[in-house]
């Protein structure tokens, strides 16, 4: 419990307003994009860098536990209190401070929502290229918190491939300035990329700084139907062993493609077994030129049909398809369980046969589809809440799912982060020394566990069931 002077201190700081407590409000960041859900004690937004440093050490001071927190569209239960806490929200704090073009960064505050940020730096003819799919309604603290990626990574590279620079607040309140806007930079630790990732647990994130590129001119899309899933798969590393790296490259099972058919009637071959979707970048003779190779090398690979988009409206065509995976999937079932798992490239197949076992063995339906290009599938679980023998069998088919991919050299996530929902699993996937060498980061940062306590590492000793 948060007390009413300690309360009231804060109040001081934001003014009034900016402090909420209200049952209503309480249960408005009581979630995030999982099932899990709890009330905050309070819920403060500051203004600035000051503010949250002032909070801080307050919160520091009282032992208050604090979690920072973005626009809660995680995927891991990282913004889910689960005693006490004292909720962060960032969002005020969305001004674009600097878009540099000579050094070709931008500078923004963390709680800047992400496509704010991109829109911005491409009216100056530059490029940000992360591209989670919650682009719209993630900022960019939470981005970089989350190491988050999208469509666009196999080419691109992840957030934390483009921070330059972070301002971010310690547990104790000090404010820690690291990095530059130079592209080289060997001087000491690595602390940027030390709290990118860190899901809110060592530091809060106030600013960033990130690196830009050249906009490219042109985009060329091509879809591959095949009869066997294997054959998409091995299409993928024969695409890129053909020497073009396509900007994305995804991949769509048979689950997949006849919920789509059966929610949009776009037309699409219901006796396919995946469906691989290309896009390739640069300028337009090498956007043009790449299509034609990944199309040539996907018949060749077995494809029973291959489209290649003429202009822009074919294009968004052929990606309707993708973009509608997921809405379709509320026909099936009125729940769904979206995991992220990644593999190497190579064990991609195997890895599908896995969760269609999985599927097979919990009668459950999963769905397949993801970023084929670089081994992050998103097995989607098909179920219906309401039933709890249903959600114990989705429960058991997670814990198999992560173990099939450590089990092919994989991990259990490669976007969405560990949060409390896979917080369980963390071990397994990193073994007990590396869990042992977070612990020793966490305590020398934040020796009272103050900053989003209970996420991400598993209380040393203990039976990890909390969020199950
Ligand atoms: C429909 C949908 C699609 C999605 N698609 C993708 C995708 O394609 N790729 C992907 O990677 N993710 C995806 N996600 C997950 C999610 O959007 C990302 O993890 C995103 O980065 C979270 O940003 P946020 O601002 O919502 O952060 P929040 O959900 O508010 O927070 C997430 C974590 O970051 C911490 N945090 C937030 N802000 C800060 C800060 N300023 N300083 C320190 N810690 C902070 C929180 O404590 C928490 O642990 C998707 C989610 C949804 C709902």
């Amino acid at each position: 419990m948060i007390s009413i002077d300690t309360l009231n201190e804060i109040r001081n700081i934001t003014g009034p307003e900016h402090v909420l407590t209200s049952p209503e409000d309480l249960l408005c960041y009581s979630y995030d994009g999982t099932f899990a859900e709890h009330l905050p004690d309070a819920i403060v937004s500051p203004g600035s860098t000051e503010q949250v440093s002032a909070i801080l050490k307050i919160a520091h001071r009282e032992g208050v536990p604090v979690i920072p927190r973005g626009m809660a569209s995680g995927l891991a239960a990282g913004t889910v209190p689960f005693g006490g806490e004292l909720v962060l929200n960032l969002t005020r704090m969305n001004r674009i401070l600097e878009i540099d073009r000579e050094n070709m960064t931008a500078t923004a505050q963390a709680g800047v929502i992400t496509s704010d940020l991109a829109a911005a730096v491409e009216a100056e003819g530059l490029f940000y290229p992360p591209d989670p799919a919650s682009i719209r309604q993630s900022t960019l603290g939470g981005n970089v918190a989350c190491n988050s990626g999208g469509p666009r990574c196999l080419k691109y590279g992840v957030t934390g491939d483009y921070v330059m620079a972070l301002e971010a607040v310690l547990a104790d309140g000090s404010v820690l300035r690291t990095g530059n806007k130079c592209i080289k930079n060997v001087t000491g630790y690595d602390l940027v990329h030390l709290l990118v990732g860190s899901e809110g647990t060592l530091a809060v994130v106030t600013e960033v700084t990130v690196k830009l590129i050249p906009k490219p001119q042109a985009k060329r899309t091509a879809m591959a139907i095949f009869a066997d899933i294997a054959a998409a798969s091995k299409a993928v590393n024969d695409i890129l062993l053909s020497g073009v790296l396509p900007a994305t490259l995804e991949i769509v099972d048979e689950t997949a493609i006849n919920c789509v058919e059966e929610y949009l009637h776009l037309g699409l071959d219901c006796t396919a077994d995946a469906m691989l979707i290309v896009e390739t970048d640069g300028t337009p003779e090498n956007a043009a030129q790449e299509i034609e190779t990944v199309a040539q090398v996907c018949r060749q690979g077995g494809a029973k049909e291959v489209q290649t988009a003429r202009d822009d409206a074919e294009s968004e065509d052929l990606w309707k398809a993708r973009r509608s995976v997921g809405p379709s999937l509320g026909r099936v079932r009125p729940n769904k369980l979206g995991e992220d798992i990644v593999v190497p490239r190579s064990a991609i197949p195997d890895m599908i046969v896995r969760i269609k076992e999985i599927a097979l063995s919990h009668d459950l339906p999963i769905v397949i589809f993801g970023h084929a290009g670089d081994g992050n599938l998103h097995p989607n679980i098909l179920f219906d809440r309401r039933d709890q023998g249903e959600w114990d069998r989705v429960e058991a088919a997670v814990g198999d799912l992560f173990a099939g991919a450590v089990e092919l050299g994989g991990t259990l996530s490669g976007e969405h982060g560990v949060g409390m929902l896979k917080r369980p699993y963390l071990e397994m996937a990193v073994g007990p020394l590396a869990v042992d060498v977070m612990w020793a980061i966490k305590r020398a940062l934040d020796p009272k566990d103050i900053l989003n306590p209970g996420k991400v590492l598993p209380p040393p000793g203990t039976t990890d069931d909390r969020a199950r």
